[in-house]
């Protein structure tokens, strides 16, 4: 899929996952052995990034880490999958985001997240990456980092013509929705899509009326994805909402399933495929990836790809 003109930037987060496995959580005051630790590269900027890079697209990351060594891996992590780190900033003035995780023996887990540096992707930052976004061909932001951030960005993709891309999550009861006048696509699962339009997420026919009402907040198309029920997608001027089904697979592990299909999806239409296929392609490649353990670790590279489906 690779080619010159085919960039995308993503402005958004990166967070340093710390997961502590433990047969139960520890209650308050209370300390328990945990029986395995793992570090991880995160944060729903930097897997997108990275879903969309190992498909082979140029991606470029604008964002945030401290000069700590939580900096220098995630950096780290996001060149060796091929991602252009040269407009991520480091700060003095604060620690790269972290999310303390504690899985129990039930699989549930428990998360602090700490937003550190993520917190200076301020309008200046996008001001001062202006070139870089003004150079792509689609935008992307996440609800991870300061909404006025994500706003310029976008004000300055619009000026150029650059396609945007929001996915909202994790969704925020008190999001400004007049952000969605600046978004082309919109892209949530069940929950964010009940906190944009208020309509209750119960079956498949409340997630084509929350699609249609995205739809008259500005987007021209709005996605939302159904775990293993597959994903909706509205256009603007197509009467029908489309439901696309996704391969069935022995899960392990959905975490960051949804990044998964938001990086690939956005790989394939700055590739030149349209919607349909692409939200296709994208369901299945984020199927794929729920049947490895982690999150950028379990996104399947393009010769995977080829090896596995020739
Ligand atoms: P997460 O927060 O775990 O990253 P999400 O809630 O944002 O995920 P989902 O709708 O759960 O997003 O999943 C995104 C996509 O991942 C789905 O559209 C589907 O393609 C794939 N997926 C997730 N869970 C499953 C599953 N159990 N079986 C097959 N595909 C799945």
């Amino acid at each position: 899929m690779s080619s010159e003109n085919q960039k995308i930037v993503v402005f958004g987060s990166i967070v340093q996952d710390l997961v502590s496995y433990t047969d139960s959580f520890p209650r308050p005051g209370e300390s328990v052995r945990g029986h395995n630790f793992k570090l991880g590269s995160g944060g729903k900027g930097a897997n997108q990034a990275v879903a969309a890079a190992r498909l082979g697209i140029n991606v470029s990351m604008i964002g945030m880490v401290g000069e700590d060594m939580f900096g220098d891996s995630n950096i780290k992590d996001l060149s060796s999958n091929g991602v252009d780190t040269s407009c991520v900033g480091r700060t003095k003035k604060t620690h790269t985001a972290t999310a303390t995780i504690t899985v129990n023996k039930e699989g549930e887990n428990n998360i602090v997240v700490t937003l550190g540096a993520n917190l200076e992707m301020s309008p200046e930052i996008a001001d001062a990456n202006s070139s870089k976004i003004a150079g792509s061909k689609m935008v992307i932001c996440q609800g991870e980092i300061d909404e006025k951030g994500n706003r310029r960005a976008f004000e300055i993709a619009r000026s150029h013509g650059v396609t945007t891309f929001l996915n909202p999550a994790p969704g925020d009861p008190n999001m400004d929705k007049t952000i969605l006048e600046l978004v082309d696509i919109i892209c949530t699962n069940e929950n964010e899509a009940e906190f944009i339009t208020g309509i209750a997420q119960n079956n498949v026919k409340d997630a084509e009326k929350a699609a249609r009402a995205m739809l008259k907040m500005g987007p021209q198309h709005a996605i939302i994805t159904l775990g293993g029920k597959g994903v909706l997608l509205a256009s603007k001027g197509v009467d029908d909402v489309e439901h696309t089904a996704v391969i069935k697979v022995d899960a392990v592990d959905t975490t960051g399933a949804g990044d998964c299909f938001c990086g690939s999806l956005a790989a394939h239409l700055v590739a030149g495929h349209p919607i349909s296929a692409s939200i296709r392609s994208a369901a299945n490649l984020a199927a794929l990836s729920v049947t490895r353990h982690g999150t950028q670790s379990s996104y399947w590279k393009l010769d995977e790809i080829r090896q596995q489906y020739p």
